[in-house]
């Protein structure tokens, strides 16, 4: 008899297993929403009331200086958010670019956006996300709306700065319900960068900006709560960059100084891309350099080491970058916005906020700072994902994460549907090989032994 009970249990023990097996593959699909608000400076949390983003952060992490990449504008930043890279090496070095060997013009308001060359130095997360066999949504991320590697998003909408927040946000609970399920989503949201330029970060107006942005942000958790994902999926909220005051008396006119004809604009303040004519580099340089206190002229060899801007075709043989607060233009002519970003990449005005919640983060955690980089391979960590080459670090940010010791594990490159086929087959084929065995030893055991005169009632009920 107990050859059979041994029998028994390990035939049990070996289905449960494998179902065991079966359903944690699943649950090891860690789910992820990344959401940006655009250029949400990190202490616009403190100006008013901000009850949203307070639950997040006692529900979960905050960091409070999060030091983005160079330059601090838009593309570049949320570019390096999705693949841990500096704009050098990611290629979207500014939201208006030049590329001189191809002779083509990047600007992140014309069809150009939609050019996948553009975006294909790098690979972003919701790409190798799907290598991976799972599925990535995309709600206006920059770059998103591109085959990039001739990959879509699993799901994804076409740029439309008219489509309100809250319907992006249905639209990204509905792709983590659906039947092509994701585990992974990216949101964005244009405010509070439209109002902060226009009406200037300092403007009392801009209160109520940011207790609208809070207000959505309450929007989604009640979302995600009612869909019953609010303590399944992994939150982070951020932003590309902050925002500082501008005034029309800190205004630098460039033709004071240089004839235009001699070289080409590129990008807007405050870093400036300055492409000069054939053999005019040293004539627009010499007459910049000393030109005005509160502007910086930096041939591309001189770019400081830590901006980590220089090693790309994209960056024009000369830079210029104003001091906070100030414009540099052409002429007066061209349109002034009260408030910008773009600035030094360590000023804490150009810096966003960081809060997450869910079950891979610590709770009621504050961390004192970080860089943007290392959100990337943060979120790969969480994911299960094999982190592509980046400049991040995940040892610097792993303190956010519920398990500090233990690495996630790297999940081989197999589409999902085989491996599920895979997974019921192999159930099966065991089953079957388990119960002949069974069977078989059931029938010789009983031609070779006495009749078995069983005691225990545990033993008697079924065991399934
Ligand atoms: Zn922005």
């Amino acid at each position: 008899m107990p050859d059979l009970l041994v029998i028994k249990s390990c035939f049990l023990s070996c289905l449960l297993a494998l179902l065991q097996t079966s359903s944690s593959q699943q649950e090891e699909q860690s789910q992820l929403l990344l959401v940006s608000f655009d250029g949400f400076r990190w202490d616009y949390v403190n100006r008013v009331p901000t009850p949203n983003f307070r639950a997040l952060m006692d529900e979960g992490v905050q960091v409070e200086q999060v030091e983005n990449t160079y330059i601090t504008k838009t593309y570049p930043n949320h570019y390096t958010l999705v693949t841990g890279l500096h704009a050098e090496t990611h290629g979207i070095v500014a939201n208006e670019m030049y590329d001189p060997i191809h002779n083509r013009s990047f600007s992140m308001e014309g069809p150009e956006v939609y050019d996948a060359w553009w975006w294909e130095e790098a690979v972003p997360l919701w790409v190798t996300n799907q290598k991976a066999g799972r599925k990535s949504g995309a709600a206006m991320w920059p770059g998103s709306d591109v085959a990039i590697g001739g990959t879509y998003p699993s799901h994804f909408l076409s740029y439309n700065a008219s489509m309100p927040f809250e319907a992006r946000v249905e639209k990204l609970i509905d792709w983590f319900l659906g039947p092509e399920a994701i585990n992974f989503g990216v949101l964005y949201w244009e405010e509070p960068d439209e109002s902060g330029h226009n009406l200037g970060p300092e403007s009392p107006l801009m209160d109520v900006v940011i207790a609208d942005i809070d207000e959505k942000l309450g929007f989604l958790r009640g979302k995600l709560k009612n869909a019953g994902l609010y303590d399944k999926v992994n939150l982070i909220v951020t932003s590309d960059h902050g925002m500082t005051q501008l005034s029309h008396d800190k205004i630098i006119e460039l033709d004071t100084y240089v004839s235009r004809d001699l070289y080409t604009w590129i990008d807007k303040s405050p870093v400036v891309g300055i492409l000069p004519k054939e053999g005019k580099l040293e004539e627009v340089y010499n007459s910049l350099k000393n030109a005005n206190p509160n502007m910086v002229v930096y041939k591309k060899e001189e770019i400081p080491d830590h901006y980590h801007y220089r090693h790309n075709v994209r960056i024009m043989p000369l830079i210029i970058e104003v001091k906070e607060g100030w414009t540099v233009m052409q002429n007066r002519n061209g349109s002034f916005m009260l408030g910008n970003h773009g600035y030094n990449n360590s000023l804490p005005s150009m810096q966003p906020v960081f809060v997450a919640r869910g079950p891979a983060f610590r709770r009621d955690y504050t961390k004192a700072s970080m860089r943007s980089v290392d959100l990337y391979p943060l979120m790969c960590s969480i994911l299960g994902l094999k982190p592509l080459p980046n400049n991040g670090s995940l040892s610097s940010v792993q303190d956010l994460l519920v398990e500090t010791s233990t690495p996630k594990p790297v999940v081989p490159p197999v589409p999902r549907e085989p491996s599920y086929a895979w997974a019921v087959g192999s159930i099966l084929g065991a089953a079957l090989v388990i119960g002949f065995l069974f069977i078989f030893v059931q029938q010789v055991t009983q031609r070779q032994l006495p009749p078995l005169h069983l005691t225990n009632s545990e033993i008697t009920q079924p065991l399934l």
